[in-house]
């Protein structure tokens, strides 16, 4: 009889979706690295986006509707980070098991402590940012939380691999508190170092490590600089010390090579997703290639 059980149980009669691989969609390639893992060849896992790719404006694929229609779970950043082109993407998938609040629709904001949340909402600061920095794949602080997250979420829809999605959490944690001690010492050059970046993409990955984030680019988040902000930034950059001015690669380069050669600083690409760049194949080369790009224009 118990030969039996798992003979049924094994050809997936008994239980049905539970011996099937979960169908995980992620809006951004940080989290499905994250989902793979976590849910390691029990689970099949798909970025909507490339992390060559702005994630505030992604181009909504038709094909997109059909993959999120398969999903048992949908892992979004949240924060308004992709409030431009998920929503109706969700609607349009007609699959329950991963609409706003269902079990499968996980919101990965909602576990973390968000930076720059505003006092009060103010939309002439800029149309975005609004619930807090949603670019929080950049913090390695935020990792941990994420892993577990996405962990108890797996556990949850998929319990016959509980155990499973425990030992890989416990794997993934011990590594990243190895590369956080590594990282802290490689990091040590950046400690109160000025720097100017693009968009509001960098702000965990300063606080991190000790960096001073003292403009931006863009006069608001989401809106291309104009003249009259640049005219006033290099002024203040020049001031401030600037050093090292962050362009996300995604970006045209002009005009953060225009301030940078204007204040003497030097710029520098930093990608701000998974796959960014070859290097960042994980979140934690990441960080990695972050930081030593960081330091290497430093140091030349
Ligand atoms: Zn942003």
């Amino acid at each position: 009889m118990k030969n039996l059980f798992s003979l049924l149980a094994a050809l997936g009669l008994l239980t049905g979706v539970a011996h099937a691989k979960l169908n995980v969609v992620a809006t951004l390639p940080d989290f499905a690295s994250l989902a793979e893992d976590i849910g390691g060849d029990k689970v099949k896992v798909i970025s909507l986006t490339k992390g060559t790719e702005d994630p505030h404006f992604v181009d909504a694929k038709p094909s997109f509707i059909r993959v999120l229609n398969q999903a048992d779970v949908l892992l979004e950043g949240g924060a308004e980070l992709e409030l431009g082109w998920l929503p109706p993407l969700v609607q349009n998938a007609r699959n329950p098991r991963i609409l706003p609040n269902a079990p499968g629709h996980i919101v990965l904001a909602h576990g973390l402590k968000l930076l720059e949340i505003p006092t009060q909402l103010d939309r002439s600061q800029g149309d975005v940012h609004a619930a807090g920095n949603p670019h929080f794949n950049l913090g390695p602080a935020n990792f941990k939380p994420m892993a577990e997250i996405i962990a108890a979420t797996f556990a949850r829809l998929d319990p016959a691999n509980a155990a499973y999605y425990a030992a890989n959490l416990k794997r993934f944690s011990e590594r990243l508190t190895d590369k956080l001690i590594e990282w802290e010492k490689l990091a040590a050059p950046l400690r109160g170092v000025k720097v100017i970046t693009y968009h509001k993409s960098f702000e965990y990955l300063a606080a991190t490590y000790g960096f001073n984030i003292v403009g931006q680019i863009e006069p608001k988040p989401g809106i291309e600089p104009t003249a009259t902000h640049i005219n006033a930034l290099i002024p203040n950059a020049k001031a401030a010390g600037v050093k090292l001015v962050m362009m996300e690669p995604n970006r045209a380069r002009k005009t953060p090579q225009f301030v940078a050669d204007s204040i003497g600083a030097k710029l520098v690409i930093c990608p701000i997703l998974v796959g960014g760049s070859p290097e960042a194949k994980n979140c934690c080369d990441l960080i990695d290639c972050n930081l030593r790009a960081l330091v290497k224009a430093l140091q030349n």
